[in-house]
């Protein structure tokens, strides 16, 4: 299949673009869009083939269940059973931005959406080409992150057309995403409302809204054989660049000495190796490839430049990644949940 690309320059009217995208949405077509998480790759939501073509186009396991986005509050009522109090006060604080909410599922909403969930999970994206883009289609689009499954998700029209070019209707090349990590996941059908995925809506701000919230184990530890998380996808290794990543923990100065000295021992093995490091260490390593993420106490900067970090040590052609850790807090909980995902949850202690 030819891939369509269009860029957008945002100095001219792209409306001809945008109905071009929503067509081949109504034909039940793939199409890919910007959004300020990460770019989504969407059909209609509503039409259970078109999205049963996204699981194939991304090589996704069918379990794993995809987000509706939403343009309006009209397009919600459409899709679910009831909007519970909690989920409005997230609402009137969050939407349109980087929040995904579950609730009870209506019929109409197909299983190939859901994975046969009897929930669905909706977000109403901020980003001006995703939420015209789902207007001009007229439904709720569902979009998983536009990358190949198990590869970082994509923030830059680039790292979509390295995954999908040939296997997708179209691409909307908008420029490079801002919060950088997919949406917070937060679901309200139980009594205790529970963070599913930690995004760039943070545990505190959901907390200063709706009071206490529990945080699923998977969000912060690798799960056993028999456990399940509350959101199907966590349980898939994630994010990983060809590289194995290995993440170093302890004091910063025991960190480095560590990191180096496991890239001598590469060295000598004939191996390369890659450290994602922070502004203040990034000039203290011997490898091959040395990222900085960002300020360190800027987790938010951190979060947004973390995918196409991962990413570049694939072209690079580096062996092993190893990278430094960041603290839980805000933005910085979403970083660790994926630093964590990408290695596997395997660490050294320095
Ligand atoms: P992605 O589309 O790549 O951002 O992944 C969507 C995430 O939302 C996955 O981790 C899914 O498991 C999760 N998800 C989607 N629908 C549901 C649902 N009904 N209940 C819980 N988690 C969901
Ligand atoms: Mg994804």
């Amino acid at each position: 299949m030819e891939t369509i690309i269009r860029k957008i320059d945002f100095e001219t009217e792209y409306d001809e673009i945008l109905s071009e995208a929503a067509g081949i949405i109504r034909k039940g077509g793939l199409v890919a869009f910007p959004t300020e998480t990460v770019y989504g790759l969407g059909a209609d939501g509503l039409n259970g083939e078109a999205c049963k073509n996204i699981y194939i186009a991304k090589g996704r396991p069918s379990d794993n269940p995809l987000i509706l986005h939403i343009s309006d509050l009209k397009q919600l009522e459409m899709i679910v059973r009831e909007i519970p109090d909690k989920a409005r006060m997230l609402m009137e604080s969050f939407w349109p931005g980087p929040l995904t909410i579950i609730f009870k599922k209506l019929p109409c909403v197909p299983d190939s959406v859901t994975g046969g969930l009897d929930t669905v999970a909706v977000r109403f994206p901020s980003n001006i080409l995703a939420n015209r883009l789902i207007a001009a289609a007229g439904t709720p689009v569902a979009a998983p992150s536009a990358n190949s499954s198990g590869r970082p998700s994509p923030t830059r029209a680039s790292h979509v057309e390295a995954d999908l070019k040939g296997k997708i209707d179209m691409l909307i090349d908008g420029g490079g995403c801002d919060v950088g990590v997919e949406s917070t996941i937060v679901d309200i059908t139980g009594e205790v409302p529970c963070l599913l995925r930690p995004g760039g809506i943070t545990v505190e701000m959901l907390e200063e809204i709706i009071g206490t919230i529990d945080i699923d184990s998977a969000v912060i530890k690798s799960l056993g054989a028999e456990e399940r998380p509350k959101a199907p996808g966590m349980k898939y290794k994630h994010y990983s660049p060809n590289a194995e990543v290995v993440l170093v923990k302890g004091e910063k100065d025991a960190v480095v000495e560590k990191i180096n000295s496991f890239i001598d021992e590469n060295k000598l093995k004939g191996m390369s190796s890659g450290v994602m490091a922070a502004d203040d260490t990034v000039h203290l390593y011997r490898a091959d490839c040395v990222l900085s993420l960002g300020r360190r106490d800027d987790l938010r900067q951190i979060a947004s430049n973390l995918f196409d970090a991962l990413r570049s040590f694939d072209d690079k052609n580096v062996d092993i990644v190893y990278s430094e850790v960041f603290e839980t807090v805000g933005e910085g909980l979403a970083v660790m949940n994926r630093l964590n995902k990408a290695a596997g949850f395997k660490y050294i202690e320095a």
